[in-house]
This record gives C-alpha cells, sequence and structure tokens, in this order.
C-alpha cells in the first residue's frame, strides 16, 4: 500500500484503496469553505484576506462560513465586521462551545454550494493549496484531503502521538492514510452529506466516506506555524481519538449486521460453555470429581449467560440497525449516479424518461 503511495506524483497521491476516477472531468460548480473558529481574533482577518485572494483566483461563486464556537475573546464581533462588508461571509454562531466537529458539521449542513472545503482557522493551512485540490475534486476525485508533511506543531506532544495515532488507525481500518488531522479537506456536498458528525469525528471523514465508497485521494498541503491565538488541544486528544477509532471500526465492519459481531461471540460463548459442561461431567465420570466444586461448572454457567446477553445484544443491535435505516431515512448504500431518472431519483415521466432504443448507430 505503502509504495503505491509513494510512486504516485508528488503532488497527489492516490490512495491505494481509491477507486478509479471513470470520469475525467467534473467541473465543481461552486465553493464553500467551512472554517471553525473558536478564539481566533487576531486570525480571522488576515484569513479572511487570504481566502477571498485564494477563492477569487479560482474564479467560481463562492461562500465562506465562519462558525462561531462560543467564543470568548471577541472572534464574533470581528466576524460580524467582516460580514458588513464582505457578502460572501456567512457567520453561524453558537450559543456555548460544542467543538470543532460539531462546529465544522453546523457548517456543512448550512453550507450551499457543491464543493466544500473545511479548513482550520488558525492560519496553519494555507488557503493557496485550495486551487489544486479543486482541481483534483474535478478530474474526478470526490473527498480530496490533506498531509500536512511538514507539520509545524509540538513534536512531542503532537506529531509523535499523531503519528503512531495516524499508524494504528491506517492499520486498523484498512485505509492508507497518513494525516487524518489535516482539517484542510474538499469534498462533493452531497456526499458528506451522508454521513454524522459527532463527538471528535471529523478526523474520520475520509475514512467514513471511503466506506461508502467515495474516491479519496490525498494531497500534500502546506502547514505553518501559529502565530496567534493557542491550540486547543494537548496530548490528551490521542486518546479521544483512539477511543473514537473503536467506533468508527464498529460502524465500518458491524454498524449493518451487528448479530455477525455479537452473534458470533455468543456463538462462541455458548461453545465454550458445552465445553466446560462437557469436562465437568467427564471429570466427574473418569475421576468422581466433585461437580458442584469443579471451578469448569462455574465456567460453564458463566459462558451460557454471557452467551445469552451477546446474542441479545444482537438482536437488539438488528432491531436498532433497523430502526436507524428505516425510519431515519439513511441509506445503507450510497448512489454515485443515476442515469435515465428524473432529478427526484424517481423513474419520473416514463414515457419522456425512457430513451429510444439503440440501434446502434446515432443520428446526426
Ligand atoms: N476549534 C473550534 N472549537 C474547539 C476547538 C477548536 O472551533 O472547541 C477550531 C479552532 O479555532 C481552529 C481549529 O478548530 O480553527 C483547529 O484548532 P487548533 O488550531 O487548536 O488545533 P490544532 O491545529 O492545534 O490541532
Ligand atoms: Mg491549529
Amino acid at each position: 500500500m505503502q509504495k503505491l503511495i509513494k510512486q504516485a506524483s508528488p503532488a497527489i497521491a492516490p490512495d491505494a484503496t481509491t477507486r478509479p476516477a471513470t470520469r475525467p472531468c467534473e467541473p465543481v460548480a461552486s465553493i464553500s469553505v467551512v472554517v471553525p473558529i473558536y478564539n481566533e481574533f487576531d486570525n480571522i482577518n488576515p484569513l479572511h484576506a487570504e481566502l477571498s485572494a485564494a477563492l477569487e483566483a479560482i474564479g467560481k461563486p463562492y461562500e465562506i462560513i465562519f462558525v462561531d464556537d462560543g467564543s470568548t475573546d471577541g472572534s464574533r464581533d470581528r466576524l460580524e465586521a467582516l460580514a458588513a462588508t464582505d457578502r460572501a461571509v456567512r457567520i453561524l454562531e453558537f450559543r456555548r462551545n460544542y467543538g470543532q466537529t460539531a462546529a465544522m458539521k453546523a457548517g456543512i449542513d448550512h453550507a450551499t454550494m457543491e464543493a466544500i472545503v473545511t479548513i482550520d482557522g488558525d492560519r496553519q493551512n494555507d488557503p493557496a493549496d485550495i486551487a489544486p485540490m479543486i482541481a483534483a475534486l474535478e478530474e474526478g476525485a470526490d473527498l480530496v484531503h490533506g498531509w500536512r508533511k511538514h507539520r509545524q506543531d509540538a513534536m512531542l506532544s503532537r506529531k509523535i502521538p499523531s503519528w503512531l495515532a495516524n499508524r494504528l488507525i491506517s492499520r486498523m481500518t484498512g485505509f492508507p492514510i497518513r494525516d487524518l488531522g489535516c482539517t484542510l479537506k474538499v469534498m462533493r456536498r452531497s456526499l458528506l452529506m451522508e454521513i454524522e458528525l459527532y463527538g471528535d469525528m471529523h478526523r474520520f471523514i475520509p475514512i467514513l466516506l471511503h466506506e461508502r465508497g467515495a474516491r479519496c485521494r490525498e494531497m500534500e498541503t502546506h502547514h505553518r506555524p501559529r502565530v496567534a491565538g493557542q491550540t486547543k488541544y494537548g496530548i490528551g486528544r490521542t486518546l479521544k481519538v483512539l477511543l473514537d477509532l473503536m467506533t468508527v471500526k464498529y460502524l465500518l465492519d458491524y454498524a449493518r449486521h451487528p448479530m455477525r459481531l455479537f452473534g458470533g461471540l455468543g456463538l462462541v460463548a455458548l461453545l465454550a460453555s458445552f465445553l466446560f459442561l462437557a469436562t465437568t461431567i467427564g471429570m466427574k465420570i473418569a475421576m468422581d470429581f466433585d461437580m458442584t466444586g469443579n471451578p469448569f461448572l462455574l465456567a460453564s454457567v458463566v459462558s451460557a449467560l454471557a452467551a445469552l446477553q451477546l446474542l441479545s445484544l444482537g438482536i437488539i443491535g438488528e432491531i436498532l440497525a433497523r430502526l436507524y435505516y428505516g425510519q431515519s431515512g439513511r441509506k445503507s448504500y450510497s448512489v454515485r449516479r443515476l442515469v435515465n431518472f428524473a432529478d427526484d431519483g424517481t423513474a419520473g415521466d416514463v414515457t419522456g424518461a425512457i430513451p429510444a432504443p439503440f440501434t446502434g448507430r446515432t443520428s446526426a
């Protein structure tokens, strides 16, 4: 997997698991930039200037959605002043601090353009990277995620734990990613709307989208040291990321069929229970070993109870999965394209929708 990445062009490295881009060119009509802001007073104006310059240069309609995640340093006033002078600036103001993922999700929910760019509000990501990432999207990718190859953060508390976490996540999920923590990502909005984001899940966006069949590309991006404001995270975040990893692993492998996990474990426990019981009886017959004083009898009972619980959990899980997909309107599949369907995905006006039979030759 690593080999494949290394062989690819230095600027855009397709992930080994990425699907081939079958369509040569899919223009992006417009761009929404989502910026989470939590106490970034001194960064807001320079970031806005850099973002505007980068987006004007791309030349597509755009909006910049700043999500104020309960800032207490006056960031809100600064954003409002910007919005008063720039119509492309939109502000979403949280009542309190909900965290970066919630801020990003809110911005994504309110975005109206075709492509979504997520970028940190601390100027550590470089807006100049957006243009090549949009180009990669137009070349057929559904998601382009940044790789801060020369990351400008503390070595011991940030870079080393992050490197270890990325390696572990990559191995566990089978998704060859080197930098999950890079907020700078460019995605097609339609696909992004299909996934849920909560907790600290924003870093798992590429993995969750890839699971839905997205064509993901990793691109080397610039990273700059923080010049104003303070980082909001320390080494404690690594632990949270590892816990989230367990959730993601479960979501990827078993969310659609929980019975396969819990039922499987339940059957193993049931088998163990029978073996323990057989051993207890065998010891009674062969060695006249007292059954009630035999620890294997206890092990058998505990295993039987565990089996009962695990199988019940599997059934509850299955019911929950059905409720989730059935009633929330969420789909257990993701459609890339519809051909000869009306826009809403129905068969539409059937008489008009069915094309004339193909005769082997197109008329001039
Ligand atoms: N952020 C946020 N809510 C929070 C913490 C952070 O909106 O509770 C924003 C923050 O303002 C910044 C981005 O998320 O724009 C990344 O935060 P930070 O720079 O502290 O993270 P780091 O780059 O150190 O990983
Ligand atoms: Mg930062």
